[in-house]
């Protein structure tokens, strides 16, 4: 099945974002009592998925979550920034955390590219409805960086792929970000030979309360329990629930990887802009205060601008590769920058202030360490940016 480009200029009419982006905060103003967080900050892990799923819901009702989003789906069409503009408004204002809120953007459009059309039409309205939780079913315990390693299999039930109306998934992911909270998971299988790498690879949207789905959740160095270990044991997913082709499965990662990497950065970059200037009000003037929030800024800034011209370029061609390990970079290096600087400038409150404030500072801090790593790490980011837009070699 040919890909749909959910996230392309594809009937999508020139719109003001500047009008747009104003209708958006006065409506967020005036609905500000109904969207605030009902718990103190950072509130636990729970706390802040039924915030996120209350803020969907609310913005689901008033036609908010349709914008930008293809009328086949149950969108009110639009280009795709109407979406990211929406996060970048919500992280601004910590209505919810732009992980989180992310999941959305990174998964939908590759589930509106390759599923059956009915199933996108069927599936897409519950995420953005605050109905459902999906979740990303790539890593395994030694299948990191390099995917195309994966072992998950899934075979055919009755041993004949043509024909099977079920397949069968036995094996483990890992780092699972919100399984334990998700209703499905966009899962990629083993389905070839075992050395096929990514040839035999084949994605599939899976049930998480499907018979044989364990999930173990696991705690990160901040403490939350935001990811988990998921076992797969004879679990039976139907042949319909397959994701583009048979042992297509990594065009599916390939197309999931633009929107992980570009899009959705734009809310962590809102999100990041308050937090520094949270930093700046608090900071007792020094000697090196302007340095180091120069420094921070600077480095947030450029990611900004970058992050702009990717979403314009996505927009135009609706296809962007390589080029967003730059991006990916640049937003792990800024938001690293700052929390280094949140350090620095407010001495002992990472490591020892027991308030709810210090407690905040200290959970994003640790948080902002593990962004050289989700999404792909910095290291293997830096080798295809050095391989592919460089020309600097291949690999071994
Ligand atoms: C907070 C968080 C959330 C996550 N959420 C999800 C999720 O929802 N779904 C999901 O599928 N995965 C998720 N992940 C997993 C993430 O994608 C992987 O951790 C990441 O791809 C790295 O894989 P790995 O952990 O197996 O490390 P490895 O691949 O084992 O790498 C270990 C180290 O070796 C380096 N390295 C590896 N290969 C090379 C190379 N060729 N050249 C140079 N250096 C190299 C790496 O940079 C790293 O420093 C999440 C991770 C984190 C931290």
């Amino acid at each position: 099945m040919p890909p749909n480009n959910a996230g392309t200029a594809e009937s999508t009419p020139a719109i003001d974002l500047a009008a747009y982006r104003a209708e958006l905060n006065a409506w967020l103003d005036a609905n500000h009592e109904r969207l605030a967080p009902r718990y103190d900050p950072p509130g636990t892990i729970d706390d802040q998925v039924a915030q996120m799923q209350r803020v969907k819901s609310i913005l689901f009702e008033a036609g908010w979550m349709q914008r930008g989003w293809p009328e086949r789906v149950g969108g009110s069409g639009g280009p795709p920034m109407l979406r990211t503009e929406l996060g970048a408004a919500l992280a601004a204002r910590d209505l919810a955390d732009p992980g989180l809120f992310s999941l959305i953007e990174v998964l939908a459009p590759t589930l509106i590219d390759f599923a059956p059309p009915e199933l996108a039409a069927d599936a897409v309205p519950r995420l953005l409805s605050g109905a459902e939780l999906w979740c990303q079913g790539f890593s395994e315990p030694d299948s990191g960086s390099d995917l195309a390693s994966l072992r998950c299999r899934a075979a055919p039930e009755g041993g004949n792929a043509d024909t099977a109306t079920n397949w069968i998934i036995n094996g483990q992911k890992v780092w699972t970000s919100l399984a334990q909270f998700s209703d499905r998971c966009v899962l990629l299988t083993r389905t070839g030979p075992a050395d096929s790498r990514h040839r035999g690879i084949t994605a599939f949207f899976v049930d998480m309360d499907s018979p044989g789905i364990t999930v173990a959740p696991l705690e990160m160095l901040n403490g939350v329990l935001e990811f988990a270990e998921v076992f797969f044991e004879d679990v039976v997913v139907p042949a319909e629930r397959m994701l583009g082709e048979l042992n297509g499965g990594w065009a599916v990662a390939m197309d999931i990887l633009p929107y992980e990497r570009s899009s959705c950065f734009w809310q962590r970059i809102a999100f990041l802009y308050g937090r520094l200037q949270r930093l700046v009000e608090l900071a007792p003037d020094g000697d090196r205060f302007a340095e180091i929030v120069g420094e921070a800024y600077i480095q947030l800034h450029a990611l900004r601008a970058r992050s702009r011209a990717t979403q314009h370029r996505l927009a135009a061609t609706g296809t962007i590769g390589a080029e967003t390990s730059i991006d990916k970079v640049l937003v792990a290096t800024a938001e690293q920058t700052i929390y280094d600087a949140v350090r620095r400038l407010l001495p002992g409150v990472i490591e020892i202030d027991g308030s709810a404030s210090g407690e905040l500072w200290r959970n994003e801090y640790l948080y902002s360490r593990a962004s050289t790593i989700y999404g792909g790490t910095a290291e293997v980011q830096r080798n295809i940016i050095a391989r592919r837009l460089l020309d600097l070699g291949s690999e071994g």
